[in-house]
């Protein structure tokens, strides 16, 4: 097991769920840099089309399936064949709205899924990357959230679906570490958004923007007095970027400190977008974390990582996307 940066950066690289929001800009990125890819994705909440403009690019290869299941088709044995450097493993339905609809799915991509991309890292001496997430932290009573805060988690609420398989993913992770000698590395994704998010998978920004575009009422929660803390896309895919090549363990967390109020959120989202939209206060969610915010000390100082892209500058590109879809470009 490495502490220290790798040199070379990664040639062949597996990326579970790699048809996702993150995932498809992830592939990206490893592309541009010569790496081959092979994205792993059920498509149980990811788009093809978020591949589009990589399709028939000569190093990723893309493999339809659960990874549960394991990587045993004759296509997928083929793309292995060569070896695999690192395995980044994002399968996983990450939006309240996706996992409260694909309860046990979300369960076993943190557990089943998990093991089975542990497994195949340490098959291929391979480092193992865990795209984890804020929610480990639950509803907080430490904010900002350190890495060495355990969390305030309900085992059996709505919510625990995605929080305890994400939980269980993180100890499966540091068992495998501890009793296999794999090179693993865990990271703690705070809220992230931007291009290739699907309008209707209800994280607030997509969902805002779309209701803004459409002279819709955007739906606060509550009083929208809770906080995120929201990341640009490419800034976190960076963060992974270097994560991946530094050989940390993890915990750590990648987030944008930026913290925000959902009500000003709404209030940015109707400015960018130019919209008529008011908002209109509808029912808070069962267990909605009251605050959230990364404290990424450990990332700055490790990885020299910071996120860049400021929120009117992400908003704002956001929001083009979600135009040039709606006029069809996208
Ligand atoms: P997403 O839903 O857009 O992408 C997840 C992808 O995983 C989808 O393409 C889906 O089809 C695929 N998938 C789900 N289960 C699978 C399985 N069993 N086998 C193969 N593929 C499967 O979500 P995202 O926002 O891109 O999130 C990616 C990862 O990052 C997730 O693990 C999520 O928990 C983590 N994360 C994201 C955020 C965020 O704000 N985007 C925050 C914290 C953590
Ligand atoms: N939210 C909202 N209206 C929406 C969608 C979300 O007010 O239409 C709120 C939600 O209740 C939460 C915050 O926005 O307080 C972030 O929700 P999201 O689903 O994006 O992610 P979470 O951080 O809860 O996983």
């Amino acid at each position: 097991m490495s502490s220290g940066t790798r040199t070379t950066a990664p040639r062949r690289v597996v990326v579970t769920g790699g048809a996702g929001f993150v995932g498809s800009r992830l592939c990206a990125a490893l592309l541009a840099a010569d790496a081959e890819v092979v994205c792993v994705d059920n498509m149980l909440t990811g788009l093809p089309g978020n591949l589009g403009a990589l399709r028939g690019h000569p190093g990723l290869h893309v493999e339809r399936s659960d990874i549960a299941d394991g990587l045993t088709s004759p296509s997928a044995r083929a793309a292995l064949r060569p070896g695999v450097d690192l395995v980044m493993h994002l399968a996983s339905p990450a939006s309240p709205v996706d996992y409260l609809d694909h309860p046990i799915e979300t369960l076993d991509a943190g557990s089943l899924g998990t093991r089975a991309a542990l497994d195949l890292a340490r098959a291929h001496g391979a480092r193992f990357v865990l795209a984890s997430t804020s929610e480990v932290y639950g509803d907080p009573q430490v904010h900002p959230q350190t890495e060495d805060y355990w969390g305030n988690v309900s085992s059996v609420g709505p919510r625990s679906v995605y929080d305890e398989s994400k939980r269980f993913g993180e100890a499966l992770t540091a068992g495998h570490r501890r009793a296999l000698g794999t090179d693993t590395g865990i990271v703690r994704i705070f809220n992230t958004y931007g291009p290739g998010m699907r309008e209707h998978d209800g994280r607030v920004v997509p969902t805002f923007v779309r209701q803004a575009l459409a002279g819709e009422p955007l739906t606060v929660a509550g009083d929208g007095s809770q906080t995120r803390s929201l990341c640009f896309v490419d800034d976190l895919v960076a963060g992974l970027l270097t994560f991946a090549g530094s050989g940390h363990p993890g915990p750590m967390n990648l987030g944008n400190p930026d913290e925000l109020s959902v009500r000003r959120i709404a209030d940015d989202v109707i400015r960018a977008t130019g919209s008529p939209s008011r908002v209109e206060y509808v029912e808070r969610p069962v267990h909605d974390p009251g605050m959230r915010c990364p404290d990424i000390t450990l990332a700055r100082s490790v990885l020299g990582w910071e996120p860049r892209v400021a929120w009117p500058d992400g908003l704002s590109r956001t929001v083009s996307w979600f135009r040039s879809r709606a006029r069809g470009a996208g």
